[in-house]
């Protein structure tokens, strides 16, 4: 009662890993020497293998949203066609940025907790061939939903254009075959399935995707592609590096590799399973039940209860920081994250948590229900890995 342990539990910031925060303390070096190139070109290698791609992958020190911009500024030209996957808040900041860079953009819009479609997608690109670029979020992180990458990687494969996403929390929680896909530009952030604070942007760049740079004319100066290549070829960054993240981003990667990939994709999927089925259990309804990501689980109030009221109590009660809705959603949605740090015994207390702040807002809750349901998703999980 008396001693409440902070939890961050949001889709991002994610719970960090203590090794990686620890060697954060060894920053106390320069960025133009041997040193800082030894854990330079050991973060971007191991950024490939955990991503399973050859392809160039270039770092930023950024918010996730500062790559998202360094792949529109550096592959298109102001009045290049593209399209736009918006399902939700980021999906609309893909909007927002397409049109402030002068792109000719046409958004296909699914409603809040729906996915857009892959036909839709191909549709777009039947009627007009001069298309040069597609952007979607592999999983939207604002109302839980997930994007079919597979089938559009596929799709957009076949056309002049490329395929840009977003997969700042797609990464580490689903499955995403770069090079098979078509997948020509992926975005990642540090802050979530990655265990670390915020503050590093990478993303990944096909050859179809530098051949679009070759050509393309929109102006950019702090995040320049060739240039940021060029630098990394020699080990370096083209500006000052967030050294102490990229001692964290090593240690984490280098957990995320010793684990696989594989691993902590299943692990997030596990987690957002049970939640699902928690959920279930409770009475209480998905956000977007047709296509759930495994990033994070946005979970309806019950009727006549404001989400804000679940998320302060999370927090004021248990010292639980869970996510609200974002926008138009706040207050009727909140959100329980899965991404990167987090595990059975976090999803224990959450459901756990959960139970008892319905039943102290008068909601009548059978003790024990939602947590139960985690723990036998848990035993059957376990039971299959040791098969394994
Ligand atoms: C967190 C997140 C971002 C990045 O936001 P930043 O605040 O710039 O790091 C972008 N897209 C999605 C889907 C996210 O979840």
């Amino acid at each position: 009662m008396h001693i409440r342990k902070q939890r961050l539990l949001t889709p991002g910031p994610t719970p960090l890993y203590p090794p990686a925060l620890q060697a954060m303390m060894g920053s106390d070096i320069h960025h133009r020497t041997e040193d800082f190139r030894v854990v330079y070109r050991n973060v971007i290698a191991d950024l490939k293998l955990v991503l399973g791609t050859s392809y160039d992958v270039l770092p930023f020190v950024a918010s996730g949203t500062g790559a998202m911009e360094a792949a529109v500024s550096n592959l298109f030209s102001r009045g290049d066609k593209v399209v736009v996957c918006s399902a939700g808040k980021f999906g609309e900041r893909w909007a927002e940025m397409t049109a402030a860079f002068g792109l000719d953009v046409t958004v296909l819009k699914a409603e809040y907790g729906d996915a857009v479609k892959p036909e839709q997608v191909a549709a777009a690109l039947a009627a007009d061939a001069s298309v040069k670029g597609v952007f979607v979020q592999a999983s939207e992180t604002s109302t839980g939903a997930a994007h079919d990458i597979e089938k559009m990687g596929k799709i957009v494969a076949g056309t002049g254009a490329i395929l840009v996403i977003d997969a700042i929390t797609g990464l580490g929680t689903m499955p995403l075959d770069i090079e098979g896909w078509g997948l020509d530009v992926v975005v990642g952030g540090s802050q979530k399935a990655f265990m670390i604070p915020p503050g590093y942007a990478f993303l990944t760049v096909s050859p179809k995707a530098w051949k679009m740079a070759e050509t393309a004319t929109l102006p950019h100066y702090y995040f320049d592609l060739k240039k940021e290549k060029k630098n990394a070829d020699k080990g370096e960054s083209s500006y000052t590096p967030n050294t102490s993240l990229l001692l964290a981003f090593g240690v984490a990667l280098t957990y995320i590799k010793s684990l696989g990939m594989d691993k902590l994709i299943d692990n997030a999927q596990l987690l957002a399973r049970a939640t699902r089925a928690a959920a279930a259990a409770l009475g209480l309804e998905l956000f977007a039940p047709g296509s759930p990501a495994s990033s994070v689980t946005a979970i309806k109030p019950p009727a006549g209860m404001d989400s804000g009221v679940i998320v302060k109590a999370f927090k004021t009660r248990f010292g639980s920081i869970i996510a609200n809705g974002q926008g138009s959603m706040k207050g009727k949605i909140f959100r329980i994250a899965h991404l990167g740090y987090f595990d059975f015994a976090d999803l224990f207390a959450v459901i756990g948590e959960l139970e008892i702040i319905l039943a102290a807002n008068g909601v009548p809750v059978e003790f024990g229900k939602g947590v139960a349901t985690v723990q036998k998703v848990y035993m059957e999980a376990a039971a299959q890995a040791e098969k394994a």
